[in-house]
């Protein structure tokens, strides 16, 4: 399907509480000779999220860390997105530790064990050279999908990484992100119809039950322990 490429926008007076699409218009212009990159694990957020991107005449790169646990629908999600978006650039910054040599060196199923260890070596550390690189983040991060993501705000200094974030979807529910990518076709994970509300490694996702694609919840990830996020955002985020 081809894409209706958006006018330039003039800068409008940006907040917290503008729209997503403006404040993706604002980075664009506000950033335009910045290194700027989208990092997405594919959640529906980050498919609204480089849809809007992609509305816009600047090439943005959109990097993603294979942890080499996608969940085979996810590796279809990523084609599908390839396929849609030829303005934008599709990167791969995952990890070169193999899953046999991450077993080998720290024992098997570690995610089980220390997923905080897994998450570091598969997504914290392969996520530092990516933002070394870059002057502006991009991220599908909203308010109200947990407690610890309700302090983020759309402008932020990210301290792990020490980059500028931005969340343009941040003041969005998950309603408001389903209904964008319904009314724009956007392509999205099939999982979250089979009551997956986010999509992770295959050894840490589990469905919730009852749970729709309006349904937001961290529930299923990492079923049966106290850790909730990966920690690539921070503060326990
Ligand atoms: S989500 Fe699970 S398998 Fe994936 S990197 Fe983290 S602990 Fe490892």
């Amino acid at each position: 399907m081809e894409l209706q490429i958006a006018p330039t926008v003039e800068a409008a007076p940006i907040g917290e509480t503008s729209p997503p699409k403006e404040l993706v218009a604002w980075s664009l212009e506000k950033f335009a000779d910045r290194r700027m990159v989208i990092t997405t694990a594919f959640g529906m957020e980050g498919c609204a999220l480089i849809d809007m991107y992609a509305r816009h005449d600047q090439s943005v790169s959109v990097v993603y860390l294979d942890t080499m646990f996608f969940f085979q629908e996810t590796y279809e999600l990523r084609d599908r997105l390839v396929e849609r978006y030829p303005n934008l650039e599709f990167v791969n910054r995952g990890t070169t530790l193999t899953p046999e040599q991450q077993a080998k060196q720290y024992g098997d199923k570690l995610w089980e064990r220390d997923p905080d260890l897994c998450c570091k070596l598969r997504k914290v550390d392969p996520m530092r050279p990516v933002l070394q690189e870059a002057d502006i983040w991009i991220t599908g991060l909203r308010k109200s999908q947990s407690k610890s993501r309700g302090q983020i705000r759309v402008v932020d200094w990210d301290w792990q990484y020490q980059v500028l974030k931005i969340s343009p979807l941040a003041t969005w529910d998950r309603k408001q992100v389903w209904e964008y990518v319904k009314a724009n076709n956007v392509p999205y994970n099939a999982l979250h119809e089979q009551s997956y509300p986010t999509v992770g490694c295959t050894h840490c996702t589990k469905p919730v039950a009852g749970a729709s694609v309006t349904d937001y919840s961290r529930e299923g990830r990492w079923n049966g322990k106290e850790k909730t996020e990966c920690g690539l955002h921070g503060d326990g985020i």
